[in-house]
């Protein structure tokens, strides 16, 4: 009998890892689920654990741990606590393949630790590309690891190089649906409240990615992530909006050819791709039906309105730790929209700022991106106030 593949979820209980568990649960054959995490949604967590049985769970915010200590008193399950003890899960030996599904910069040490102990990585945690892809990346093939990637976009472009790895690409398109905003005025923007942000046409997800969504942030992060992912230059990376979200990405090879990877918009299928690389398990997900969808449409995103995917490809372009203080101005800005500190059209006002403000490495060391993440933190919150 083969063995069973050991995964670890970091962020087992939002958007992306709860979905996780559901492809897990379908292949108890297949997969040994080992690990489990979340910052401080203790109750989910728990129950996750109970019916799971992994080897260990931690809980990132201490405050929850006697919590979930005493709930998982009579069970064989280990229980961690705080943010240093998601390193230290990665490295367990039964852990083959890392999910991070956690969200925002916190993926960045989780993930280094991941791959300095050999695992392969399905990432979600696009952040921590955006900042600090470089390091990422040269540390993954010093280890000769593979970073299989969970994003719809990036599953898509992964999905059509199978078999042409070795074919150079011309370019890429990347897809976006345009979020609940595709078509507003900067006039119409101004009065937007995080309830009408939070309102994704296409996908439900957790909070901040449905807010970078909607300010066309997250697409600007994923031509990051994929600049890394497929070692790609930025004007190979293109953006194209397509609302009805079927057409999840495209690859154009340099004679000319193109191919897409379509399908209705569910992450479960890129989750359990990346987990089952190189192989395609049977789901009984809903299928497309083209006289569902008789037109598919395609559009130019609306980059002067958008303000964000400009200042990613700037970030992208000028290299170093610039993405990574536009990264860090972003996590600040979308807390304090969320929270109605400030107003949907400073996020990009805000986020051009910071970037401006914040100094600037080009050839940086991890400490570098720690410290560059926490002085544009800090530029970015007083511009909060
Ligand atoms: P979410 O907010 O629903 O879930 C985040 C998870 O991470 C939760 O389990 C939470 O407890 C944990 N977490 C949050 N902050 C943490 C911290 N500081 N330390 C440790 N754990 C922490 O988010 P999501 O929508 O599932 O997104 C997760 C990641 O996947 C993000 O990077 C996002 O951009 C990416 N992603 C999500 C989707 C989607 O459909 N949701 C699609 C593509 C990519
Ligand atoms: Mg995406």
């Amino acid at each position: 009998m083969h063995q069973k593949k050991g995964v670890a979820i970091l962020g087992s209980t939002g958007s992306i890892g709860t979905q996780a568990l559901e492809v897990i649960a379908a292949y108890p054959d297949y997969f040994d689920l080992q690990v489990i995490t979340a910052q401080s949604n203790a109750e989910l967590l728990i129950q996750q654990a109970l019916q799971f049985q992994p080897n260990a769970v931690v809980i990132a915010d201490e405050r929850h741990y006697e919590t979930v200590k005493n709930a998982l008193f009579s069970e064989d399950i280990h229980v961690y606590a705080g943010a240093d003890a998601l390193c230290q899960v990665v490295e367990f030996s039964d852990v083959h393949v890392v999910l991070t599904a956690l969200v925002g910069y916190a993926g960045l040490k989780p993930t280094l630790a991941a791959i300095a102990a050999g695992k392969d990585l399905a990432l979600a945690n696009k952040e921590t590309l955006v900042v600090a892809g470089e390091l990422v990346t040269q540390r993954a093939k010093e280890k000769g690891i593979n970073i299989y990637p969970v994003d719809s976009e990036h599953s898509a472009i992964f999905q059509c190089l199978v078999g042409e790895f070795h074919n150079p690409l011309e370019k890429i398109y990347l897809t976006a649906s345009g979020g609940p905003f595709r078509g507003w005025t900067t006039e119409q923007l101004k009065t937007v409240t995080p309830a009408q942000a939070l309102k994704h046409p296409n996908w439900t997800m957790g909070a901040k990615i449905t807010i970078d969504s909607a300010s066309l942030m997250n697409k600007g992060l994923e031509v990051i992530e994929a600049k890394w992912l497929f070692n790609l230059k930025p004007e190979q990376i293109d953006v194209i909006v397509h609302p009805q979200s079927i057409v999840h990405s495209l690859v154009q090879f340099v004679d000319g050819s193109m191919k897409a990877q379509m399908g209705l918009p569910d992450m479960k299928l890129p989750i359990q791709f990346a987990l089952t690389y190189p192989d395609r398990f049977p789901t009984t997900f809903p299928r497309f039906n083209f006289l569902d969808y008789p037109s598919l449409t395609f559009e130019p995103a609306d980059r002067k309105t958008f303000g964000n995917l400009d200042l990613a490809y700037q970030a992208m372009e000028f290299g170093g730790t610039k993405a990574c203080a536009l990264n860090a101005s972003n996590e600040v800005a979308v807390e304090a929209f969320l929270t109605e500190k400030i107003g949907f059209l400073d996020l990009a006002r805000i986020n051009a700022t910071t970037m401006e403000k914040t100094g600037f490495i080009a050839k940086p060391s991890y400490e570098d991106y720690v410290a560059v993440d926490a002085e544009a933190r800090r530029i970015a919150a007083s511009l909060c106030q």
